[in-house]
């Protein structure tokens, strides 16, 4: 039986699909199978199957924080926005599916006159992502947040503590497993006025519109922050406020933010990276590391 119709015992699975419509960045090739399993038991089934057939996988949650490979990708992508996107409020606590919006989930608590998501109101990634990613803005964090996070993991899925996350800047013990696929998150709140909760966001709002290329397609700031000084101010001092590689830009407006002008590959992109960072390197001796991903899986097999 091919791979497609096995899978579909799992879930909805679709042929083909433009990573460009899947990231942020607008930026990446085909990928042969789209999987989005239907529930918890179902993606394990689905992803045994797949190691059992030495299928290459990854999970993608909102694309937000990927750099994709412009090259056609012979693997299955597994998406849970479709089905594992549930979540449920009970007192001070959030238990949510890795496929959830942050963004939402952050609306949902200040409806429910909660406080604590406010930093990620702005940050357009999954629960999943923001937990592989530590995503955080405004000196906050999901490891401020996250108390348990449920993982599949070799067959399983077990229940880690904040502290078994590992979290740092940037950081989580799931980027030394891309196996591991996260499912669900528990979060802490503290009680708020609604109100003031909408303050703050509207105020986060109005700085991130003020200060970030929101127009253009993106993945966020490219670099992490060194200890030294911000990537922004390294890449402005350096001069490459606006420098473009084919369709990528070092963006006017923030200078750690490359945009795609249109018709940007992943190749302008990488091409742009390494140029800042070895100017950086070459003016103040400072190694300037990615916070976006970049997705170049090559090996080469096809797939029935
Ligand atoms: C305009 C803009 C503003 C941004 N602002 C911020 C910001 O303020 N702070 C910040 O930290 N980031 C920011 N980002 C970056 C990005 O939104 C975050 O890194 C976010 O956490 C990525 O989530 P995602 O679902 O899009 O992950 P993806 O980009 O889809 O994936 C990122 C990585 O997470 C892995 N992953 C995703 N889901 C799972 C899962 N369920 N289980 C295991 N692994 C998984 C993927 O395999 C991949 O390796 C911004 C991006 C944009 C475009």
């Amino acid at each position: 039986m091919s791979i497609k119709k096995q899978l579909q015992e799992f879930g909805d699975v679709l042929v083909n699909q433009e990573m460009k419509y899947h990231t942020s960045f607008r930026i990446g090739g085909k990928v042969r199978y789209s999987f989005y399993p239907f529930n918890l038991e179902s993606l394990k089934n689905g992803v045994e199957f797949l190691k059992q057939n030495n299928v290459p996988f990854k999970v993608v949650g909102k694309g937000s924080n990927l750099l994709w490979t412009d090259d056609d990708l012979e693997m299955v992508v597994i998406f849970l926005d479709h089905y594992l996107c549930n979540y449920e409020f009970q007192g001070n606590r959030l238990e949510a599916e890795a496929g959830c919006s942050i963004i939402q989930l952050a609306v949902q608590a200040k409806n429910c006159e909660l406080s604590n998501l406010e930093f990620a109101s702005g940050i357009p990634g999954s629960v999943g992502g923001c937990v592989f990613m530590n995503a955080g803005a405004y000196k906050m964090a999901m490891s401020d947040v996250v108390s348990e996070v449920m993982v599949l993991r070799d067959g399983e899925y077990v229940w880690l503590s904040n502290y078994d996350c590992e979290f740092d800047y940037r950081y989580s013990i799931f980027k030394k497993h891309p196996d591991w696929i996260i499912v669900k998150v528990r979060m802490n709140f503290i009680s708020k006025d609604k109100n003031d909760i909408e303050e703050v966001m509207q105020s986060r709002r109005e700085r991130r519109i003020a200060s970030q290329p929101l127009d253009k397609p993106s993945a966020g700031s490219t670099f992490k922050n060194p200890e030294e000084k911000p990537a922004w101010q390294c890449i402005e001092e350096c001069g490459l406020r606006g420098y473009t590689i084919g369709g990528a830009k070092i963006s006017d407006k923030h200078c750690n933010f490359i945009i795609n002008e249109g018709n940007a590959t992943a190749k302008d992109v990488k091409e742009l990276i390494e140029l800042v960072q070895s100017k950086v390197k070459e003016k103040f001796g400072i190694e300037l590391k990615t916070e976006v991903e970049e997705y170049t899986w090559q090996e080469k097999r096809t797939m029935n």
